[in-house]
């Protein structure tokens, strides 16, 4: 165990662990769609509902003032959590879904034509093609593809020979929500980089788990969504650097995102308020440098080394049961497994493990193509968060062997 991770302390900050389902301890092994949130986070929700609430960037007054201040904190927030170069960089969204849509619309618009190619992998989120799909539909551009092998490794060998003078941006998963592969992102960055092809990383699956500097990266666009990282729903970020995000238009209109508007012409913000249009979340954004400040406190570092642990325990575990199969054993993972267990069906297998209080997910997760590659129609999905213990992981296993003593 390592040292500084108290782990009783942490689940107590946790109110929605702290209950019985169909009369048995629940256990929330679906991080991956969302994670419950610390009192600090829901505390600080509720304050600023209850005594600090009012519309941001809009009036002099002072509790709008004060809004505004801590909206604009909550992007410093974001930009040393990102470790990137400026707060200007720092979009606040709706979620990694509505950043992707931001970058296909407006890179879209300015840099991508007909013939032009998009360059995205096998096991991305359909969130990070189909937004791409959109786009190269409306310029009659081509999709690419970057295989994974059977392990869930992508191929990058294949990667270097699909970058051509024709690529005009490469977005790829920093971590695959059904495999639980951490992509070889920064070489493959790095790849693109000689050919002068930005990249967007979708770190939907990774900013909850482990440390992430967009600089050292050196992606060009980065997304995630607040509530896979213990913050509300409805809140997500775009970064993106300065270079870009000066060159490609806005995606919305509306207010805030003006200098000066008039019926001969329309002059738009700075950054970053080019990109946010209308009254945005500035309550989620509270959330989320909330969210920030509790991880941080307890470190990404030691938040990974808790769930690799968790990740060797279970993976162990499940491989000493027989019937199972395991999908994506890349070398390197974040704490998601993905199985199926022999002539039991995934929805089956997620319905008995919710009556004995094992939340998981099955299906497809959003990566149809995923499942194509293994010829499957969707996997039970486990996935460990910061509270999660090695005692649950001993209720899972558990569960299973007793499933498959009655299916036998
Ligand atoms: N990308 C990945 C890798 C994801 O796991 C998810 C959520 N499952 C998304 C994108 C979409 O995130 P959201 O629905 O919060 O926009």
């Amino acid at each position: 165990m390592n040292s500084g991770f108290d782990i009783d302390k942490i689940r107590a900050d946790f109110p929605a662990l702290h209950q019985e389902v169909y009369k048995k301890q629940y256990v929330y092994f679906d991080n991956g769609a969302t994670t419950h949130k610390p009192e600090s986070v829901i505390q600080r929700i509720k304050d600023f509902y209850s005594f600090e609430n009012s519309s941001i960037h809009r009036a002099v007054n002072y509790f709008s003032e004060k809004a505004t201040q801590q909206y604009e904190n909550s992007r410093e927030k974001v930009k040393e959590f990102l470790k990137a170069a400026k707060k200007e960089e720092i979009i606040f969204t709706s979620g990694t879904t509505a950043s992707i849509n931001l970058v296909a619309y407006s890179f879209g618009e300015e840099f991508v034509g007909k013939g032009d190619e998009i360059l995205v992998s096998e096991m991305e989120h359909h969130s990070n093609i189909v937004p791409w799909q959109l786009l190269c539909k409306r310029k009659s551009a081509i999709l690419k593809v970057i295989p994974f092998n059977d392990d869930g490794e992508l191929d990058i060998s294949e990667y270097k020979k699909l970058l051509t003078e024709k690529t005009k941006i490469v977005a790829l998963a920093h971590v695959s929500n059904s495999l639980g592969t951490i992509n070889p992102v920064k070489e493959m960055i790095s790849y693109a980089h000689e050919k002068d092809i930005p990249v967007l990383l979708d770190g939907a699956q990774a900013v909850s788990h482990k440390n992430v500097d967009v600089q050292d990266l050196n992606c060009d666009f980065y997304a995630f969504s607040g509530h896979k990282l213990y913050a509300p729903t409805g809140i997500g970020v775009l970064y993106g650097k300065e270079k870009w995000l000066d060159k490609i238009p806005p995606y919305q209109g509306g207010g805030d995102m003006i200098k000066n508007v008039s019926f001969k012409e329309t002059t738009f913000a700075d950054l970053p308020f080019k990109f946010e249009a209308g009254t945005t979340n500035f309550t989620g954004a509270i959330g989320l440098a909330s969210a920030i400040e509790y991880v941080q406190s307890i470190g990404m570092h030691n938040i990974f080394n808790h769930e690799l642990e968790l990740l060797n325990y279970a993976t162990t575990k499940l491989e000493d049961i027989k019937n199972i199969k395991i999908f994506g054993k890349a070398d390197n993972k974040i704490s998601v497994i993905s199985f199926l267990v022999d002539n039991i069906h995934q929805y089956d297998t997620g319905m008995i493990l919710d009556k004995l209080g094992i939340a998981v997910r099955t299906g497809t997760h959003c990566t149809q193509p995923v499942m194509d590659h293994y010829n499957i129609d969707g996997t039970v999905r486990v996935s460990f968060g910061l509270y999660n213990t090695i005692e649950e992981i001993d209720i899972l296993v558990n569960a299973i062997l007793e499933m498959i003593k009655m299916f036998s």
